[in-house]
């Protein structure tokens, strides 16, 4: 039986866990805090999914495999982790990244409404889109409730025979991982360590962690999530859902942040991204401008270069994986980036090139056209 130990119980590590005891092999999952903690970036209440990625097709696909796999999780662990109130899309422009998501979509078979943005009007209690070329609906598209999916990943992957480990991993120098008192060896070893993954591997993986805010703010309950969509305003670099499970109604402005330690930083709100949400408020949906701030996170972006992922062998160790760099957009793909990785440690074969240890150059952003705050 071919062994593994995964370092970091996100919703990378997690799902890839999963992944793995499901094909037989035998897992050790190590994190130094309860899956969902609070520090991770897997810990949000929700995370949006949503196929349309401008003109990639590779992401495109996995969202549509990960979709099949979130419903396959729902059924096994019977929770309501995928809402599926469709996305919206806020296109700017005649021609930016909704365009070229429409005619990408259009190709891969996966269904999109072109509204006016007085149409759209009806899709939300208050909106204002008189700066708007289109709107892009995604019917198939949604929120998840990403703390609650996590855990129940992990628990899943534990039910089936994943061992859990928890205390803080290092990297041993025959590759295998120390933990506390402990060594822990395997075939496999791969570190999905999301923001704290750059202290680990600091030669390797270039990533720069962020501070990202997420506000809720209360509102009347005709702003309840479904049906109200989600939404995504790329070129002004702001998402949000309306009120899911009465948490209130989340702005989160999307612009890279400063620097982030992801164990001792502050994780308190800051005035400026509340007064940023504001005036997009005022200017989008205008009657939440003084809505009440009822709760608010602060969670770290794990960023590479041009936003792809980070799937690496360790360059002196082939053994050693890296997995991570989500760069604010990788929980959807969670199940479907475990399936292809799980392949690659199957197969030998080596990870696209996109994914790989070296310079990226940056193109436009799988997320939004948020650039950094400095
Ligand atoms: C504000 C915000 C909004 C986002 N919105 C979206 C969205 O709408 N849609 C979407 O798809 N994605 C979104 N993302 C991105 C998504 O949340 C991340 O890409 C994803 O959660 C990353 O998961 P991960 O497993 O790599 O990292 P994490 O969830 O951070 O997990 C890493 C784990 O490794 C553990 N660990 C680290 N070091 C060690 C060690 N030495 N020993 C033991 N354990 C260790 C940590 O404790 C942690 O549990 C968003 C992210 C943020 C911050």
């Amino acid at each position: 039986m071919p062994s593994a130990v995964v370092v970091g119980a996100g919703i990378f590590g997690g799902s890839l866990a999963h992944e793995l005891v499901e094909r037989g092999w035998d897992v050790s999952l190590v994190d130094r805090y309860p899956p969902g903690h609070v520090r991770a970036a897997s810990s949000g209440e929700s995370r949006l999914i949503r196929a349309a990625h401008g003109s990639d097709t590779w992401y495109v696909r996995s969202v549509r495999r990960a979709w099949e796999r979130w419903r396959r999780l729902e059924e096994e662990t019977g929770a309501s982790l995928l809402e599926p109130c469709g996305v919206v899309w806020l296109a700017q422009s005649e021609t930016g990244w909704e365009a070229e998501s429409e005619r990408v979509l259009a190709a891969e078979g996966v269904p999109t409404e072109r509204l006016a943005p007085d149409d759209a009007s009806s899709l939300f209690p208050s909106f204002s889109g008189d700066d708007l070329a289109f709107c892009l609906l995604e019917p198939a598209a949604g929120v998840l409730r990403a703390r609650d999916a996590t855990r129940a990943v992990v628990s899943l992957a534990r039910s089936k025979g994943a061992r859990f480990v928890g205390g803080e991993a290092r990297p041993a120098p025959d590759g295998g991982v120390d933990v506390e008192d402990e060594r822990l060896t395997a075939d496999v070893v791969v570190w999905a360590c999301g923001a704290w993954l750059p202290a680990i591997f600091p030669a390797e993986a270039r990533l720069r962690v962020t501070r990202q805010e997420v506000l809720h703010f209360g509102a009347p309950i005709a702003w309840e999530t479904p049906p109200v969509p989600a939404w995504v305003d790329y070129d002004a670099a702001f998402y949000g859902v309306g009120d899911l499970d009465g948490r209130g109604v989340k702005v989160c402005p999307d612009r890279e942040g400063p620097d982030f330690d992801a164990d001792r930083d502050s994780r308190a709100p800051s005035e400026q991204a509340e007064a940023d949400a504001r005036a997009y408020l005022a200017r989008r949906f205008p009657a939440l401008a003084d809505a009440p701030l009822v709760f608010s996170r602060v969670c770290p972006y794990a960023l590479t270069g041009d936003t792809n992922f980070l799937v690496a062998r360790h360059p002196e160790q082939p053994r050693v994986w890296l997995l991570g760099g989500g760069s604010g957009h990788g929980f959807k793909h969670g199940p479907s980036l475990a399936e292809y990785v799980a392949g690659l440690l199957e197969s030998g074969d080596e990870p696209d090139e996109r994914f790989g240890l070296g310079e990226r150059r940056p193109g436009a952003s799988l997320r939004t056209a948020g650039t950094p705050s400095d």
